[in-house]
């Protein structure tokens, strides 16, 4: 957070009382990490909320490892033949930094301007398809792409495919169906994301093998012994980061009450104001954003310039697409217009589950 500027995301996680609840059972087990009894709990409470098998969940210790652990998993590390992970230029760092850690050179396409996500009828046309081991697909802001989609350009083509809904936990608890039995998704627990373990994040996958897999990915490669059998890092959450996110779990249905309440606040105060654009709010994207989408680049830079004069933080979330950014430079070049034109539209306004009506109104102001 920048000081005297309101920020473009508070989070607001569990007090430390109900949190520390749960820690002093850490400290009777003496059981802290390597998946103790708050990790399980953790993970047994998720499934039974979601009325999946407890195998279904698996926790780690970010949303960027789950999705390395949940290409271990499924892919496996990158190999001379197939060294592509084909993905979206359109999310967050993380998507391609996890591929990477596996020895994979990211392959950006284009997303499809509907559901700005990449079009599953059109992967197996990019050029360098026979090149790419693991597809990774984004549910960008929470959106969850068609994941019979997913699965079947899996079935038909036998690639691999992973889902990084990093921002979609919300969706997956209206829709626990989304979960699947061949597509692994992950999440994020991180604090900007609405549901939290400060650090955290988890694979979501119908698959006890798979499953087995990446707890084995996530704890060095062993499997009941402590020699390394396959590629593997450290990716365990800890049973401090299970206490928050059990906590949290705990106050779940409030949280969502408030973001709902900062929801309708934000649409009804928009409907008597001109703005210059549309705005997303959830549940169609992730109660994490509020989303602006301007009629192009110029405008969006001019609000975002008037925010600012007014103190007022706001973020295109996923700058202008990975391809562009400097580390991310020797990837294949893509033209990508679609996602050149959206990151340039996009502008990400304040959301909290506190926010109050007065800071609503100031931010829409703001933009008039
Ligand atoms: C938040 C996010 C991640 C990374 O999650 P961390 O928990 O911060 O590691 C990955 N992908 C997307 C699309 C995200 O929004």
């Amino acid at each position: 957070m920048i000081p005297g500027l309101f920020p473009v995301c508070r989070p607001l996680l569990p007090p430390a009382d109900a949190v520390a609840a749960y820690i002093r059972r850490s400290d009777q087990a003496r059981h802290y990490t390597n998946r103790g009894p708050l990790v399980r709990l953790l993970e047994e409470r998720l499934a039974v909320t979601l009325g999946l098998e407890g195998h279904a969940v698996r926790t780690t210790s970010s949303g960027t490892s789950a999705i390395e652990v949940a290409i271990l998993a499924s892919a496996g590390p990158a190999d001379a033949g197939r060294p592509l992970a084909l993905m979206p230029s359109f999310t967050f760092a993380a998507t391609a930094l996890a591929a990477e850690r596996c020895g994979y050179r990211p392959l950006f396409a284009d997303i499809d301007p509907a559901s700005w996500a990449l079009d599953p009828a059109r992967l197996a046309d990019h050029p360098d398809f026979a090149k790419v081991g693991v597809v990774i697909s984004v549910a960008p802001f929470g959106r969850v792409p068609d994941m019979a989609a997913l699965e079947r350009f899996h079935a038909e083509t036998g690639r691999p495919v992973i889902l990084d809904a990093a921002a979609a936990f919300e969706q997956l608890l209206d829709t626990p169906a989304l979960v699947s039995a061949t597509v692994p998704l992950t999440i994020s627990f991180h604090a900007t994301k609405t549901f939290s373990t400060g650090e955290g994040g988890a694979v979501f996958w119908r698959n006890a093998e798979g499953q087995e897999r990446v707890e084995q990915a996530a704890n060095f490669g062993f499997h009941r012994s402590r020699e390394t059998r396959v590629a593997g890092t450290n990716a365990k959450m800890s049973d401090y980061h299970a206490a928050v996110g059990l906590a949290m779990l705990d106050g779940f249905a409030g949280r969502r009450q408030d973001y709902a309440r900062v929801c309708q606040l934000y649409a009804g105060l928009a409907e008597g104001r001109r703005l210059p654009g549309r705005l997303h709010l959830p549940p169609c994207i992730s109660s994490a954003y509020v989303l602006l989408e301007t009629p192009d680049a110029a405008t969006l830079d001019q609000l975002q310039r008037r925010l600012l004069d007014q103190r007022i933080e706001s973020r295109k979330w996923y700058e202008s697409g990975l391809h562009v950014q400097r580390h991310f430079a020797s990837a294949p070049l893509a033209d990508l217009p679609h996602t050149a034109d959206l990151s340039g539209r996009l502008l990400g306004l304040p959301m909290a589950p506190d926010l109050t009506e007065a800071e609503i109104a100031r931010v829409l102001d703001a933009l008039v």
